[in-house]
């Protein structure tokens, strides 16, 4: 009979945990070290809690369209947008509070839920801080004191990052804050000021927005969203300005503090933002320190991530690693893939290298922008390999049934095969939407099988279809 292989996973986020399932299931020993709660920060403090959040701002947004979809909207609403009359009852705002307490319940279940598939596969889970021997084995301080050691055939890396912290900008957790202390809050802030226009200053910007906050979003860079569409992204930013939201763009914050019930951000040219609350999204650090990497031979990129290759591999034989600390892509559906990568191959199963062409992910604002694959932020759109073309949401049928204007379907395909590569899409449920695009640009499906599937009669998903004929057309006119 073969030995049993012996797995130690430090840290139970989605990198970690789904990478315990995939091993149990095929006949390892699993230990699960997780210092904080199974789930990760994805499900306690980041993912999971941000999107309920956006749930809740969500149904906010949709009032917008209501006066045009001939709702009465009551004054408070049209005073203050975090409220609407409808159907004889008044929505006068949000209770932040029961906001957040639903927010949590909802986090914490969905760790107990998986804390029990993990169990039911046999996955042992120890709660402590996990750190690396020079002779493969994982020390765990625990929470009595002592300190377990388990022995491994096999170690797997998943420890996730942190939000990077200024020096400057200090959180305090009641009026300085981030990403991970805003469900502590009580009352919804009157004024908050978001430092960072990233995917997490964007989503929250918007968010609090809907919500009934004033906004301001202090962004260092000419656009929201650098890095992603610029189409999307200016679609996005036009959006947050007729909301009302004041977006200072090439600003860059060098400190904020604190006057009493106060926060003053101080940009780098001087001038001064006040608001009631600031949520820094800058940036995050990877969790590797006190790790033990030096000692086991694990090297790290320049950015301070583990290095890994495509099948998860470190520079270290038998050690592994997953997720958000190796830098590949910070989203949960890479750290999972890249997880289950890393069991499979070291157990011995077949293996596909990870394949970052075909990742599809979201930014959940209002509109949604969606992306998979191949587009003009990874592949310069007018290089001679792509074409591509832009169908505007307001000239679909059912968008315009439903009073949607902002936003569009964009799709990329390779010149010569003609083969979908890539889309974006900015709609609400954008990421429901880029659903059929992953698939065209994973199974390698060209503009015009792509042109010819049939689409319900109104509806969004009509605009794929739509895009891939006008694309084709384009094409043609170009032959
Ligand atoms: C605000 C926000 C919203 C996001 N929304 C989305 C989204 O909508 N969709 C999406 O795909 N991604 C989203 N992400 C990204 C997603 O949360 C991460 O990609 C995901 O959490 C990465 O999983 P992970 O397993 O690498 O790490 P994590 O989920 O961070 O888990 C790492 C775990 O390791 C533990 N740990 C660290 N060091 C040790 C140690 N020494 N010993 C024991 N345990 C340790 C930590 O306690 C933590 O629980 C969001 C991120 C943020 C910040």
């Amino acid at each position: 009979m073969d030995a049993v292989t012996r797995i130690v996973i430090i840290g139970g986020g989605p990198g970690g945990y789904e990478a315990a399932l995939v091993a149990s299931r095929l006949g390892a020993e699993v230990v699960l070290v997780e210092r904080e709660g199974v789930g990760g920060a994805s499900v306690l403090t980041d993912c999971v809690p941000s999107k309920t959040l956006i749930a809740t701002a969500d149904v906010m947004s949709s009032f917008e369209s209501a006066e045009e979809l001939g709702i009465h909207v009551g004054s408070a609403y049209q005073q203050h947008s975090g409220g609407a009359s409808l159907g004889g009852s008044c929505v006068t705002g949000v209770n932040l509070e029961k906001v957040n307490r639903r927010v949590k319940n909802l986090a914490s279940a969905q760790s107990v839920d998986i804390a029990e598939s993990l169990s039911k596969a046999g996955v042992q889970i120890v709660k402590g801080r996990g750190r690396l021997t020079a002779d493969r084995q994982v020390e765990v301080d625990l929470a009595d004191g002592t300190v377990a050691i388990y022995h491994a055939d096999v170690i797997l890396l998943a420890t996730g990052v942190r939000p990077r912290e200024v020096p400057e900008a200090m959180p305090d957790g009641e009026r300085i804050l981030t990403w991970k202390q805003v469900y502590n809050l009580k009352e919804l802030p009157p004024e908050l000021i978001v430092v960072g226009s990233g995917v997490t200053g964007a989503e929250f910007a918007g968010a609090y927005q809907a919500l009934g906050s004033t906004v301001t979003l202090v962004s260092s860079r000419d656009r929201v969203l650098p890095g992603e569409d610029a189409d999307a992204a200016e679609v996005l930013e036009s959006v947050f300005r007729r909301r009302g939201m004041r977006v200072l763009s090439r600003s860059r914050a060098a400190s904020a503090v604190r006057d009493g019930d106060r926060v003053i951000v101080t940009l780098e040219d001087g001038r001064k933002v006040e608001g009631s609350h600031v949520l820094m999204a800058v940036g995050s650090l990877p969790n590797t320190e006190g790790l033990g990497l030096e000692e086991a031979g694990v090297e790290l990129t320049k950015s301070g991530h583990i290095e890994v290759d495509r099948v998860s591999r470190t520079s270290a034989p038998g050690i592994y690693a997953a997720g958000d600390v190796t830098g590949v892509l910070l989203l949960a559906s890479v750290a999972a893939m890249q997880g289950r990568i890393a069991m499979y191959h070291a157990l011995g199963e077949a293996v596909w290298p990870i394949n970052l062409k075909r990742v599809s992910s979201n930014i959940f604002t209002s509109p949604e922008v969606a992306t998979v694959g191949q587009t003009n932020v990874n592949a310069h759109h007018d290089s001679p390999g792509f074409n591509e073309y832009k169908l505007p949401l307001d000239s679909n049928p059912r968008a315009k049934m439903l009073g949607f204007k902002d936003g569009f379907v964009k799709l990329f395909s390779r010149r010569g095969s003609d083969t979908i590569v890539g889309g974006v899409v900015v709609a609400p449920r954008a990421s429901e939407l880029i659903h059929p695009i992953t698939m065209a640009v994973d199974l390698h499906l060209t503009v015009d099988q792509v042109a010819s599937v049939f689409t319900v009669y109104p509806s969004l998903s009509g605009s794929i279809a739509e895009a891939a004929r006008r694309l084709h057309a384009d094409v043609k006119d170009e032959d």
